[in-house]
């Protein structure tokens, strides 16, 4: 199995990256992961402040996935993904939902036992590790790391996790996957502007699918298919991740745009991911049980 070190990291998306590895399709590797801040905030003094702007949101990566061409899919089942012993999150002023409230900056250092995240005295937190960054290379523009967008990139969404499997369109030759931002654990909204962030490895299979893509990113995640759309601010994000699961379902059922939309004002789970990146996220959900007679694949 490949392993791509952390030493290999880029900061926006963009179609001029170096690949760093190349792999087939249907082949297994490793991702390793720095932190969303560069592996820079250590103790409970490093403080927000201190940490290089140029460093922020790093992505290990980009891996060339041999065969993928533009308008294809890249399919990333998530096998595993194992986190260090702690991780840390901020809170600053003017930063994040609450921004307005916090009055000064701190660092929380938190330690991982036995699959729980000791936030206190009082209280732990089971960990549910995620992936906060993930996408491919956008077709002809440089993306922030710390933006999401068609490409996936920064989508901060909880439930891109071992187990799932996200399929990312593709832009340009080759894909150019990366991740990092890995977090131990994060509520939907990451209201602060951090999840508990934390360094780690993610083992992925990655398979390409020829000649088909949706608008955004889809997520299966077992018991439901989500897409993933990202706008400027909540309203308009909602609106798109609508839009694509009208059009993911148009494609893979017979129902009528009327039908469509009453079925996911019945049973459609429209969540909120992130409000704090540059752009905000939603994602819009179906049972696989309730559609078990379309037997929805990718
Ligand atoms: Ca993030
Ligand atoms: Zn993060």
């Amino acid at each position: 199995m490949q392993v791509i070190k952390d030493d290999q990291v880029v900061y926006s998306m963009s179609p001029k990256n170096k690949p760093v590895a190349e792999v087939q399709p249907g082949e297994t590797l490793q991702f390793v992961t720095k932190d969303c801040f560069g592996n820079q905030i250590l103790t409970e003094k490093d403080l927000f402040e201190s940490v290089g702007w140029a460093t922020i949101n790093p992505a290990t990566g980009p891996v060339y996935i041999k065969g993928a061409q533009p308008g294809d899919t890249l399919a990333v089942q998530i096998q595993d993904i194992a986190i260090a012993d702690k991780g840390c999150m901020v809170t600053v002023p003017e930063m994040g939902y609450a921004g307005d409230v916090i009055k000064s900056s701190e660092t929380k250092i938190i330690a991982i036992e036995n699959g729980q995240a000791v936030f206190n005295q009082k209280i732990s937190i089971p960990v549910d590790p995620m992936i906060g960054v993930i996408g491919t290379a956008p077709a002809s523009e440089d993306i922030p790391c710390g933006t999401p967008g068609q490409h996936g990139g920064n989508m901060d969404t909880r439930l891109i996790k071992k187990g799932s499997t996200l399929y990312l369109p593709v832009f340009v030759e080759g894909a150019l996957l990366a991740m990092g931002d890995l977090h131990a654990v994060m509520g939907d909204g990451e209201v602060s502007v951090t999840g508990l962030e934390i360094p780690g490895q993610v083992t992925v299979k990655v398979d390409l699918i020829k000649g088909k893509s949706e608008p955004w990113p889809v997520l299966d995640v077992g018991d439901d298919w989500y897409v993933i759309a990202s706008a400027e601010d909540l309203d308009e994000a909602a609106r798109l991740a609508l839009d694509a699961m009208l059009e993911f379902l148009e494609k893979r059922t017979d129902l009528s745009l009327n039908d469509r939309v009453s079925l996911l004002s019945a049973c459609g789970k429209m969540e909120i991911s992130q409000v704090v990146d540059p752009l905000k996220t939603v994602r819009m959900g179906i049972s696989k049980t309730i559609m078990k007679n379309y037997a929805l694949q990718f």
